[in-house]
C-alpha cells in the first residue's frame, strides 16, 4: 500500500475524512502523541488498526470525538464525576472510561463493557475529527511495543506502506499519552498517568483520585499489562540522585565494550562521558521523552536514564508521574 502524506489544508483534510469514512486508516496529530485513526463505528476498519500495529486484540482503543454531545451517543451512565470532568476538564490530554452503548462494538473495546473517550485539545486533531464526521478510534501510531511517535516523521518510520495516509501536523506538545480516568466505577481511578494529574482531578472532584498501581488489579485496563515504549537497546533507570553510582555504572558498561549514554537532568555534570538532557522540568521531559528515546537507540547501544522526582523540585510537576511510568516501562522496571 502506498501511504499518502497529507497537509493541513482544506482539500487534504476533506480527503482524510473521506478515507476514514471509506474504512481506511489515517494517522493524525494530537497534543499527546500521533494517533492511528479508524472509523470507530466500522468493525472492519477498526480491525485493520490491530493488524497495522501488530497490536494484541485484547488491548482496547480510545474513541476520539470533537464535540461533547458525541459522548452521550457512545456512552451511558454518565455520573456526576463524569459530568464535572466533561464540563470542566475536556478538551484536554485526558481519556474517560464509561459504560459503552451498543453502537460501539467489541472490536473497539476488546470485549469490555466500557468505552474510553477522548476529546483532544489540539486544533489540528479537532480539524481532522470534524472532517471525519464520525467518532474515530485510535491508539498511538507506532508498531506495538515501540515508543509512541510525537512527530509525523516517526509515524512514517513505523507505518509507511501499512496505512492509507498520514496527516503531517506539528510535533506533539505534551509528548506522553493521555491520562486514562475510569469513571465507570463508584470511585474515579486513574488507569494510566498522563499530563492531567491525580492532584488536579482530586481537587476538582472533591475526592481522592487514586492511581491504579497494584499489578493484580489491572484487569480494567488491559493495555497497561503489555511491555511498552521499549527502545531497541538495553536501558536501565536510576531513581535516586547518586552521581558516583551513575558514573561507575557507565564506566563498567564502557569496560564491557558498550557505547553507553547517560540520559540525565544535567548532562554537563558528566564531562568526558556521553550524556543527553532528560528535560528542564517534568513537562519538558514529557515533551521530549519518546523522541529522545528513538534518537538515543540509533546513536548508542546502552541507555542509562536518571529520573529523580524529588531533585530540587524540578521533576515534581503534574507530568512527573506520567514520565516516571513511561520510563519504568521502557526499561522493563530494570532499576539500578
Ligand atoms: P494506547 O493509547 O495506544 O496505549 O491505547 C489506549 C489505552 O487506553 C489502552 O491500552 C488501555 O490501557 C486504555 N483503554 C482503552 N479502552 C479502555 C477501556 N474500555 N477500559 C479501560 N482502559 C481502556
Ligand atoms: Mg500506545
Amino acid at each position: 500500500m502506498q501511504t499518502e502524506y497529507l497537509q493541513f489544508n482544506k482539500r487534504d483534510l476533506s480527503h482524510a475524512g473521506e478515507l476514514i469514512r471509506a474504512g481506511e486508516l489515517v494517522a493524525f496529530p494530537t497534543e499527546t502523541v500521533y494517533g492511528l485513526g479508524a472509523n470507530a463505528l466500522d468493525e472492519n476498519a477498526v480491525a485493520k488498526t490491530y493488524a497495522a500495529k501488530g497490536r494484541p486484540s485484547d488491548n482496547p482503543l480510545i474513541v476520539h470525538i470533537c464535540d461533547k454531545s458525541q459522548i452521550y451517543d457512545i456512552a451511558s451512565e454518565i455520573n456526576d464525576y463524569a459530568k464535572t470532568v466533561i464540563e470542566r476538564v475536556m478538551p484536554a490530554p485526558i481519556t474517560i472510561v464509561l459504560p459503552k452503548r451498543s453502537v460501539i462494538k467489541d472490536v473497539v473495546t476488546a470485549g469490555l463493557p466500557s468505552v474510553a473517550i477522548r476529546m483532544p485539545q489540539s486544533a489540528e486533531a479537532r480539524q481532522f475529527l470534524r472532517a471525519a464526521a464520525v467518532p474515530v478510534s485510535a491508539p498511538s501510531a507506532n508498531i506495538s511495543g515501540r515508543p509512541s511517535p510525537t512527530t509525523w516523521q516517526r509515524v512514517r518510520e513505523d507505518m509507511d506502506g501499512r496505512i492509507a495516509a498520514v496527516l503531517c501536523g506539528a510535533p506533539c506538545e505534551v509528548g506522553i499519552e493521555s491520562t486514562v480516568l475510569d469513571l465507570s466505577r463508584q470511585e474515579p481511578i486513574i488507569l494510566r498517568p498522563g499530563a492531567v494529574s491525580a492532584e488536579h482531578l482530586s481537587q476538582l472532584l472533591g475526592v481522592q483520585v487514586k492511581l491504579l498501581t497494584d499489578p493484580d488489579s489491572k484487569v480494567n485496563s488491559p493495555g497497561i499489562r503489555y511491555k511498552h515504549y521499549a527502545p531497541k537497546v538495553p536501558m536501565v533507570l536510576a531513581l535516586d540522585d547518586d552521581f558516583d553510582k551513575l558514573c561507575a555504572f557507565y564506566d563498567q558498561k564502557v569496560a564491557e565494550g558498550y557505547n553507553p549514554v547517560l540520559w540525565a537532568h544535567d548532562p554537563l555534570r558528566f564531562v568526558g562521558r556521553n550524556a543527553v538532557s532528560m528535560g528542564l522540568d517534568d513537562g519538558d521531559a514529557a515533551t521530549k521523552l519518546f523522541e529522545t528515546m528513538r534518537m538515543l537507540e540509533t546513536k548508542y547501544d546502552f541507555i542509562i536514564a536518571e529520573f529523580c522526582q524529588s531533585k530540587n523540585g524540578i521533576y515534581d510537576g503534574p507530568a512527573s508521574r506520567g514520565v516516571l511510568d513511561r520510563l519504568l516501562r521502557a526499561c522493563g522496571h530494570n532499576l539500578i
